[in-house]
């Protein structure tokens, strides 16, 4: 018996000429056809079956359309007649969000920073006369302790990867709690408190870094990001030290030093505005100078003094793709748009874009409170509880519940964005400040995610087209 088809709202045309590329958001397997074939494919949504359509249209086009449907039915462009979007967004909402289960933390050793940067999103958000605090060694042990704890409450996951962020302020700042968690992790993993795969990383600003901590940070393998945006004054241009001293010549240094040690060393690079106007600078400081293999971009957020132009949405998203177009020529790991073409390459649905969306990790501030999202270490706002909680699990807490569910999936707003699938939804911080809820949009992202889909979807083609000489129904391996 002939199937009954119809198109459905998650199915978006992508136009390119005489070419369309059909693209279901929650599938990720766009296929190319001509654009004469889209309404009659479109034809489906009106009600109308295989046969009707194939009648009422030239012979070419139904041989055609005969060809396609099972390319179409495979990826998701026509569905089955029978069932509702209702019923298929549900599913992905069921499988994927909901379940908060947490195998990252953060660990806050100080919320002071020497530096002063332009837009630094924790001092930013934070009170006036806020005190600022310096993590105690006994504090790092009890708060792996309760990282541990929580690690087990879903036994089935606890051999996977987890990861150890530590993090400010600027953790260098406080030293002894730095050496006293390195330790604490080791004889945690030793003794299989802690599973083998588990990660450590760090975000610094270099600017404290001695050949005493490069070396204990390689010994210990730590994963280490050194905050720097590109060239000299880009850099100087937003990051400064408290007193507004200038930072390039000293980041380069603790940069180097760490380098030298043979720590495994790379770059977070926030565009600022001097970044993604002179980004052929930017790019060569990062590849030719620094000499890096692996970074991350980070957009700027709002909720600071920090003002960039009109087209810096537009300007960042093109500077992280053109950045990973020379990138995947010199296997430089970016992560930012890595995340995306991963979900897109593997037709896997990305649900969540950090940890803290989807209910994934912790930040222990410096005085054994737990949070969510450290940008809320001002506020308090998202902390559930402390430490000394030995009864916590975030499948029975409120914040937890609620930012396990912060996915586009979950968004009405989202449902007929073509970049659903691959979005994650960007930073729930930054909605909640533009809009006054995490369940906002983060407008800044959505620009570098539509942007980068509509990018994705035409470099496979151009990839596919390349290899084979035929231009017209392409459809994906
Ligand atoms: S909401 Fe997520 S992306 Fe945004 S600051 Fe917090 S952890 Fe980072
Ligand atoms: S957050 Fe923006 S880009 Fe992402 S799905 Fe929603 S509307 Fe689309």
């Amino acid at each position: 018996m002939e199937k009954d088809y119809r198109w459905t709202t998650f199915t978006h045309v992508f136009e390119n000429g005489s070419v369309c590329a059909l693209y279901n958001s929650l599938k990720l397997k766009p296929i190319f056809v001509e654009s004469e074939m889209v309404e009659v494919i479109k034809r489906f949504g009106n009600g109308a079956t295989l046969s009707e359509i194939i009648t009422d249209t030239s012979p070419e086009q139904g041989n055609k359309l005969e060809r396609l449907l099972p390319a179409l039915d495979d990826a998701k462009i026509l569905v089955d007649a029978e069932g509702t979007d209702d019923e298929i967004i549900q599913f992905f909402r069921d499988h994927h969000t909901g379940h908060p289960y947490v195998s990252i933390a953060y660990f806050i050793l100080t919320d002071a920073c020497n530096f002063g940067c332009k837009y630094c999103f924790v001092e930013s958000r934070m009170p006036k006369g806020y005190r600022f605090r310096m993590m105690s060694t006994e504090t790092v042990e009890k708060g792996l302790d309760f990282f541990c704890r929580l690690i087990r409450l879903k036994p089935e996951f606890f051999e996977e990867e987890k990861t150890i962020v530590i993090y400010g302020g600027e953790p260098l700042m406080n030293n002894d709690a730095f050496i006293s968690l390195l330790k604490g992790i080791q004889e945690r993993k030793q003794d299989g408190r802690l599973p083998k795969k588990t990660e450590i990383s760090m975000v610094t600003n270099a600017a404290l870094v001695t050949s005493e901590t490069a070396r204990l940070l390689a010994d210990h393998k730590v994963n280490v990001a050194v905050s720097i945006d590109g060239d000299e004054a880009a850099t100087n241009s937003a990051r400064q030290y408290k007193d507004g001293k200038l930072v390039f010549a000293d980041v380069v240094h603790g940069f180097n030093i760490l380098r030298e040690a043979g720590t495994n060393v790379g770059v977070s690079c926030t565009l600022s505005q001097r970044s993604v106007d002179d980004f052929d600078s930017t790019m060569e400081t990062i590849l030719e100078r620094l000499k890096v293999d692996s970074l991350g971009f980070n957009i700027v957020l709002s909720g600071n003094d920090y003002e960039v132009s009109g087209d810096y949405d537009e300007k960042a998203a093109r500077a992280i793709i053109k950045a990973f177009e020379t990138f995947r020529k010199r296997n430089v790991f970016e992560d930012r748009i890595m995340r995306k073409v991963d979900s897109f390459v593997k037709s896997e649905l990305y649900a969540f874009d950090c940890g803290a969306a989807g209910g994934g990790q912790i930040v222990i501030a410096p005085d054994g409170q737990v949070g969510i999202c450290h940008g809320y270490l001002g506020s308090r706002k998202h902390f559930a509880t402390t430490i000394d909680d030995a009864t916590f699990n975030p499948q029975n807490d409120s914040v937890f519940m609620e930012w396990s569910r912060r996915s586009p999936l979950n968004m009405d707003i989202c449902r007929e964005c073509p970049a659903l699938g691959i979005c994650g939804g960007g930073c729930p911080l930054n909605a909640d400040f533009e809009e006054g809820s995490i369940w906002g949009l983060d407008k800044r992202f959505c620009t570098h995610c539509k942007t980068t889909l509509d990018w994705l979807i035409w470099d496979l083609y151009n990839q596919m087209t390349t290899k084979t000489s035929s231009v017209t129904e392409k459809t994906t391996p």
